[in-house]
């Protein structure tokens, strides 16, 4: 369930591997709200290793070589792709629609594939304490698809989660962002701005035409932002990016701005008989390091890994899923705990202070250091353990 990068990437590797898949996905189409257009070295390599990575290059794209912050006292590289041995030395900017589409007009080309556009999954089909399968609403009526393996890859707000009961282990991030577009001049960087003013924050991200920018405000305080007005908004904005103030006229309506609830949490177990959770579905990531595409992509690979051959013989065992689970927490825990600290100890800090963005000793510290000052980048790039396509499945 559910056609984002989790759900896709598993369905392509499952078709490759001659297992007979279904993927069903609510909306009509993939141009779903905006979810995040970065594809990290790790699944640039895992594309690679799949033969796409090629053919996924000749998509109209643009890079990001390094994360740097604009700040009033300077500019702060935080991570510097470049020197990562990889590949692909990048961040690759693609908008994902155009990802979805990619990956699931490949999985097409296996006729055990099926997609399912505008079907809403509504009910588990549980019998004899086993999860068989899922209902799903569609235009013309109710549906079922029976399965030996159902997967919720059905995003943050995840129904099969609910419907499935899991438990789940929520963080409280300091943080919530506001989100709009402003149009983007060819002229203008290419890749990813960062710019801390003040007490405010912002993060422009390249979607070609436009930019999509966020700008974070400290959890809570959306309200009074609004009551303040559109024009001290786009104030606030205009000093931060001087050179677009004009472009900012174009906000007029606050239906323009949406408010985006930055979440982190996970599920205490990914699994029960006949039920994986992958992605969000099982790991609400915040955006900081824009790491959740990443994530989602690398569980897919793990239980495709996993479970294609469990899943060939029809017969997926409590401890096949319990391995996916064991495989990907760790990472998430970790990256999770990471992102915390930075919401905390970086943006929280400087936006409650009214001061412009300061990194922890330590963290500057670490920049410096040549032999560790690739740590973020690598972070950033790879997550924790990245996985990678079993040969069996390369191969297909
Ligand atoms: C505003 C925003 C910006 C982000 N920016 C970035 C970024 O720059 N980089 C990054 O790496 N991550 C980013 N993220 C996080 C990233 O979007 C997620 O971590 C990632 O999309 C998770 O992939 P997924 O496949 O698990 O879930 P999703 O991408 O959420 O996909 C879930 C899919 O399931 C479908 N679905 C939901 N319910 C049902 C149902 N009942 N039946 C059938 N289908 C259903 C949905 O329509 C959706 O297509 C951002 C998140 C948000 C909210």
């Amino acid at each position: 369930m559910g056609g984002g990068p989790a759900g896709a990437i598993l369905s392509l590797l499952l078709a490759r591997a001659k297992i007979p898949v279904t993927l069903l996905e609510a909306h009509e189409d993939f141009d779903r709200d905006f979810r995040g257009d970065t594809i990290h070295p790790s699944v640039l390599e895992i594309m690679y290793e799949l033969g796409l990575a090629e053919r996924l290059h000749s998509l109209r794209h643009s890079k990001i070589h390094t994360a740097t912050f604009m700040t009033p006292t300077g500019p702060i590289t935080v991570a510097d792709f470049r020197r990562l041995k990889t590949r692909f030395p990048y961040i690759m900017m693609l908008p994902q629609a155009e990802f979805l589409e990619f990956i699931t007009e490949e999985a097409k080309r296996y006729e055990n594939f099926r997609l399912v556009m505008g079907a809403s999954v509504q009910e588990l089909i549980k019998e004899d304490g086993m999860i068989r399968g899922v209902r799903y609403r569609a235009h013309d009526g109710w549906h079922e698809v029976r399965a030996t393996l159902t997967v919720g890859a059905d995003g943050r707000s995840s129904r099969v989660r609910r419907l499935a009961g899991f438990e789940l282990v929520k963080t409280s991030p300091p943080m919530d962002v506001l989100w709009f577009r402003i149009e983007r001049k060819a002229y203008d960087p290419e890749g990813v701005l960062a710019r801390f003013g003040r007490g405010h924050a912002l993060v422009m991200l390249d979607r070609l035409d436009q930019w999509q920018i966020a700008y974070v405000i400290l959890k809570g305080t959306y309200q009074q932002i609004h009551a303040a007005g559109l024009g001290e908004l786009r104030r606030s904005i205009a000093e931060m990016i001087p050179e677009m103030a004009l472009r900012l006229d174009a906000l007029q309506d606050w239906k323009q701005v949406s408010v985006l609830s930055v979440e982190s949490s996970r599920v205490k177990q990914w699994y029960l008989p006949g039920l994986l959770l992958i992605g969000d579905a099982a790991h609400v990531m915040s955006p900081i390091g824009g790491v959740g595409i990443n994530y989602a992509i690398q569980d897919a690979v793990a239980a495709a890994n996993i479970l294609s051959e469990p899943l060939k013989q029809h017969r997926v065992e409590l401890s096949d899923l319990k391995r996916v689970q064991r495989e990907r927490e760790w990472p998430t825990r970790i990256i999770q705990k990471i992102q915390a600290l930075a919401q905390e100890q970086v943006i929280a800090a400087a936006l409650r202070s009214n001061q412009t963005l300061r990194l922890p000793f330590l963290a500057r510290l670490l920049l410096k250091i040549p032999f560790l000052r690739n740590i973020p980048a690598r972070i950033m790039a790879f997550g924790f353990r990245p996985v990678h396509v079993k040969k069996e499945l390369q191969n297909a």
